[in-house]
C-alpha cells in the first residue's frame, strides 16, 4: 500500500519534485551519499535506519535516477556503492536550503557551514556562492556539520 498519493503527474513542479525527493529518508540518503558515504552498511549506520526501509528507499532511488546503483569486486556476495546521478547532484540546492532554513526557523538548530571552496569562503546562499558567485555544486562545495563540527569535508558524487 503506498503511503500517500502518487503526485507524479501534478501540474506543479513542487509537487512532481516531491514525489520524489519528499521522503525525509531520501533526503538524508542524498546528504549521505554527498558526504561520501556510497556503502549501505555505512549509509545505514550513519542514519540508524532499519535495513527494509533503506533498501526500499535506495532501490526507489535509483529507480527514481537519484542514484547509481554500482556494484564493487572483492566482496563474497554482490555489493554495491551508490553514487550521484546528475539529477542526485542536482539535488544540492534543496539540502543547503533545508539547512538554513532550519537554522532560521527552527529553535535550537545547530548552523551547518557551506563554504565553496572555489575562493574559501561561506556562502549564505543556497545555490551561488555568496561571496565569488560560483555556482555552488559537488565539486566546489565543503560542509562543517554539527555532527562534525571540527572538520570540514569536501562533498563528493562518486
Ligand atoms: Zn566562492
Amino acid at each position: 500500500m503506498a503511503l500517500r498519493t502518487d503526485w507524479s503527474d501534478r501540474a506543479c513542479p513542487i509537487a512532481r519534485s516531491l514525489d520524489v525527493l519528499g521522503d525525509p529518508w531520501s533526503l538524508l540518503i542524498l546528504r549521505e551519499v554527498f558526504l561520501g558515504n556510497h556503502r549501505f552498511d555505512t549509509i545505514r549506520d550513519r542514519l540508524d535506519v532499519a535495513d527494509t526501509v533503506l533498501s526500499r528507499r535506495l532501490n526507489a532511488m535509483v529507480e527514481d535516477e537519484l542514484l547509481n546503483r554500482v556494484a564493487y569486486a572483492g566482496a563474497a556476495r554482490p555489493r554495491y556503492d551508490y553514487t550521484l546521478t546528475d539529477a542526485g547532484r542536482d539535488a544540492l540546492p534543496v539540502l543547503h536550503a533545508l539547512a538554513r532554513w532550519g537554522t532560521t526557523h527552527r529553535p535550537r538548530t545547530p548552523r551547518m557551514k557551506i563554504s565553496c571552496t572555489t575562493c574559501g569562503q561561506e556562502s549564505l546562499s543556497a545555490d551561488w556562492c555568496s561571496t565569488c558567485q560560483a555556482a555552488l555544486t559537488v565539486d566546489n562545495t565543503a560542509w562543517r556539520t554539527p555532527a562534525r563540527p571540527k572538520e570540514t569535508v569536501a562533498l563528493s558524487s562518486s
